[in-house]
């Protein structure tokens, strides 16, 4: 960027960078969720279902609000790239976007996936994550993103002129097309920003690009939710395989990813009610 600037740098550019940031959503000022209440509900869990996601596709899924479902990698290190939306209203997605400004740049255990506006509210809470090791490395990186956006055949095409049809993006509307029965066009115009399950990711410190390296999942490994309302959702077994080298390609080795849903014993969530989708009036100051 330095040869195409052309303001000069003022006399107190390193006053003005040195203000200390302030965090935009601090965490104590959103509803916390109670892990007290989840850890109970578990233990007395059992597992009701379970759907296999091939190797660069995806698959549909349905969690009942007060099911927990767990995503693993049981082959092999794998990149899930994950959609939500509300199992009757395709209309109530998860909100890629908010969800980072709320949480950071990459989830973990007590974070949310938050709906989009003009719901807004918890769809699933993150209550277990066998990576929480990781942390941020010294790139910057970090895993279970919220910044990728999900490889597509559209940048592919862009970028390298080449068609390949088992991007994320075709995978995730291939299955809802086949979950919902909406022809294949409509279908992906509800396909959006994803939670990058075990995907390593960041930005480059120098120059802020986002980049990816080999995810540190490993067979077993496994992101588990509470599913806070009805949901519906579509996985995809991205073809970049661990997402150390390239995606949109069939170059990486690939494995399947499994989603289970566990079903807690009648009453172990007495006295919990999924939340309510935000009771902002949408008048936007019209009156
Ligand atoms: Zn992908």
């Amino acid at each position: 960027m330095d040869s195409a600037r052309q303001h000069p740098v003022p006399s107190d550019a390193a006053a003005r960078r040195a203000v200390a940031p302030v965090i935009c959503y601090p965490a104590d000022t959103l509803p916390a969720p109670d892990p007290g209440l989840y850890r109970g509900a578990r233990a007395t869990a059992r597992k009701s279902a379970e759907i296999t996601v091939p190797p660069r596709d995806a698959r549909c899924f349905r969690v009942s609000a007060g099911q927990f479902f767990r995503i693993s990698c049981p082959e092999g290190s794998q990149v899930g790239d994950l959609n939500l939306w509300h199992a009757q209203k395709l209309e109530e997605r998860f909100f890629s976007g908010k969800t980072r400004a709320l949480h950071g740049t990459h989830l973990g255990t007590g974070d949310r996936m938050w709906s989009a506006f003009p719901f807004l509210r918890p769809m699933a809470t993150i209550v277990e994550d066998t990576l929480e090791w990781y942390g941020i490395d010294q790139y910057g990186g970090g895993v279970h993103d919220v910044i990728g956006t999900r490889c597509d055949p559209y940048t592919n095409r862009l970028l390298s002129g080449d068609v390949y049809h088992h991007c994320c993006h075709s995978n995730l509307t291939r299955a809802l097309a086949a979950e919902t029965g909406l022809p294949l066009a409509q279908a992906e115009a509800h396909v959006h920003d994803v939670l990058n399950v075990f995907m390593c990711t960041g930005f480059t410190r120098d120059d802020g690009r986002y980049f990816m390296k080999a995810s540190p999942a490993r067979a077993g490994d496994y992101l588990e939710f509470f599913a806070e309302i009805d949901l519906l959702g579509a996985l995809s077994a991205c073809p970049g395989g661990d997402c150390g080298a390239e995606h949109s390609s069939d170059a990486a080795q690939c494995h399947p990813l499994l989603v289970e849903v566990f079903t807690p014993e009648e009453g172990a969530l007495a006295g919990w009610q999924p939340p309510a989708p935000s009771d902002y009036s949408r008048d936007h100051g019209a009156g």
